[in-house]
């Protein structure tokens, strides 16, 4: 059965596994995420001393931002991060070269929503919003063909402007773009900047659970009214929160006003994938490169 090298390139770790059609992981692997020379030198290795020889294809799901125009000649490459030594390394080249197959990357926000879409929440449903809500905040679209939504490069979902909660005016937003986005005021550094701890720290009648829920919830309406999810999955750490997935759903119900097709309380669910959605959603991408899809 054709093997698969999968990488979920994420900012503290590197994770790495190989699988083949049937999902089954076969080995996995960590790397810190230290500079782009140690860390691609050091996933090569791992996966020829695990026996990946002749790859069909190597998936990447990546964070970001990306360059994912084709015809650029940095496609591939991490773009502007914040991350010191990650600005314009090359994730795709050291492993075209070292394998000789194709290799598909898209960022791990993307990755993720296929995978879901494909094998988890999403199973039945035609069309799948992932949203991560963890140190940062970004969006990937399954539309009903199964293809991931696009412009010039992936949607970042995370910086759209929201109105501000009533009781959250004096908290001037932590995105270094634009302040008070929706990341800015609603992902782990904005939490921990107003209220000291993280949401799973706070107790459940802390009014921080409220205003957070708030944002999500108009963050899911206007995607709502863009695209009309047939199902909503909410991952990232400030989702592990006790009882804020019924709040968001309950504040999205409320701000969308029964105006959109689908309900929040229905389409809002949890990702089913678990620990292995990175690398499902690597493999999804792997997959795709090489059947067209
Ligand atoms: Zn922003």
């Amino acid at each position: 059965m054709a093997q698969y090298g999968l990488i979920e390139a994420g900012g503290t770790k590197f994770v790495l596994g190989i699988a083949d059609e049937t999902r089954a992981i076969a080995a996995r692997h960590q790397i810190p995420t230290t500079t782009p020379q140690e860390v691609l030198d050091a996933s090569v290795a791992w996966f020829r001393d695990h026996g990946l020889t002749a790859p069909k294809a190597i998936g990447i799901a990546s964070f970001g931002p990306l360059d994912l125009d084709r015809a650029s000649p940095t496609w591939g490459h991490i773009t502007r991060t914040p991350k010191p030594h990650w600005s314009g390394a090359d994730l795709v080249t050291p492993f075209a070269q070292a394998f000789g197959c194709p290799v598909a990357i898209d960022t791990d926000v993307n990755g993720a929503a296929l995978s879901e879409h494909r094998w988890g929440a999403g199973v039945g449903f035609g069309s799948l919003l992932y949203l991560t809500i963890g140190t940062g905040i970004g969006g990937g679209f399954v539309g009903d063909g199964g293809a991931l939504l696009r412009g010039l490069s992936h949607p970042e979902m995370g910086h759209i402007r929201l109105a501000r909660h009533p009781q959250d005016h004096n908290f001037p937003g932590c995105c270094p773009f634009h302040g008070d986005c929706f990341e800015g005021l609603t992902a782990g550094p904005a939490i921990k900047g107003r209220w000291g701890v993280s949401l799973s720290d706070l107790p459940q009648d802390h009014p921080a659970d409220g205003i957070i829920a708030w944002y999500v919830g108009q963050a899911i309406c206007t995607f709502q009214a863009i695209m009309e999810p047939a199902r909503i999955v909410l991952g990232g750490g400030v989702m592990h929160a006790p009882g804020i997935l019924d709040k968001i759903r309950a504040a999205a119900s409320q701000l969308g006003a029964g105006y959109f097709v689908g309900d929040p309380r229905d389409l809002v669910v949890a990702p089913v994938l678990g620990d292995n959605a990175g690398l499902l959603g690597a493999l999804a991408l792997a997959m795709d490169e090489v059947s067209g899809g």
